[in-house]
């Protein structure tokens, strides 16, 4: 595996190959959920190439930015035994060279529900990262996980708008044994706090019984979901259909059921797809 740190050595490399990538981008502190991703990426591509970048401009200003994990010798070593060829970790300045840069905005609508609601700009900055990877990396496959539900859809969006010649697989969610989605930002929580956290995908797996039940009602499935998370601080608890409108009744096939919570500082996400 060869790590790339420079946005001209990643260049010279990327016009070397002609077969094809697969692109997995992260912000680091790898775990289970971005080892799936990697090796979906290392079975249908010929080139594997890995991304850490703790990218600033998706982080608000009271944000974790400073906070946020780095575990950069561990993610080294996860990367070369998931046999990724190359690992680019460039530094702050070379991904963005001012502050009067062209930018990117999400669409009005789906960036300022949910996610973007709490977090307004989060997804611009999500968006203009995920676009100057891609005309770096130039892959044929990148692959992100569906636990970023809206992250993923407005990718997607990103690619279909603006007509870029990448297909993006959805990755499903990886969990603890005992049902935590796993996140680099679980390190954050106490002992006390991660069993509380568990409510969230027990909710969630108590949504998915009732529906394969023959529950449909988002009235009564969410008031079930509630009594499960009944001691924790949700923040949202959505049932919507792919293009995230809320849904009155669950359609198989075109559901999301989203939650946030919170636990101190730390928010978790979750979320089923039905
Ligand atoms: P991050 O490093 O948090 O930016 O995540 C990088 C990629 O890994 C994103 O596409 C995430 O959706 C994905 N990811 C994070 N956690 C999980 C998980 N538990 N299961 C599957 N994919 C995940």
């Amino acid at each position: 595996m060869k790590i790339i740190k420079t946005i001209e050595e990643l260049q010279q490399i990327r016009k070397e190959i002609s077969s094809s990538i697969g692109f997995v981008p992260t912000m680091g502190a790898l775990h289970d959920g971005h080892i799936s991703l990697i090796k979906q990426a290392r079975a249908n591509n010929d080139i594997v190439i890995v991304s850490i970048f703790v990218n600033p401009t998706q982080f608000l200003a009271h944000e974790d930015l400073d906070k946020y994990p780095r575990r950069d010798i561990a993610d080294q070593k996860i990367c070369q035994l998931c046999k990724v060829d190359y690992l680019f970790m460039p530094e702050i300045n070379s991904m963005y060279q001012g502050d009067d840069e062209v930018l990117i905005k999400a669409p009005k609508i789906a960036s300022y529900i949910l996610e973007g609601l709490t977090r307004p700009g989060h997804f611009d900055g999500v968006l203009q990262v995920v676009l100057k990877l891609f005309n770096l990396v130039l892959p044929t496959n990148a692959y992100f996980g569906k636990k970023d539900a809206q992250q993923l859809a407005l990718i997607s969006q990103m690619v279909k708008d603006l007509f870029l010649p990448i297909n993006i697989v959805e990755c499903e969610i990886v969990r603890e044994a005992d049902g935590l989605a796993l996140s680099s930002r679980n390190v954050y929580l106490s002992e006390d706090q991660r069993q509380e956290a568990l409510k969230i995908s027990r909710s969630l797996k108590k949504a998915g019984k009732k529906i394969g039940a023959g529950e449909f009602k988002v009235k009564k499935l969410k008031k079930k979901m509630l009594e499960v998370m009944d001691t924790l601080d949700v923040e949202y608890l959505a049932i919507v259909d792919r293009n995230f409108n809320e849904v009155e009744e669950v359609q198989i096939g075109n559901t999301i059921i989203l939650i946030v919570a919170r636990f101190g500082n730390t928010r978790l996400l979750d979320n089923l797809w039905v």
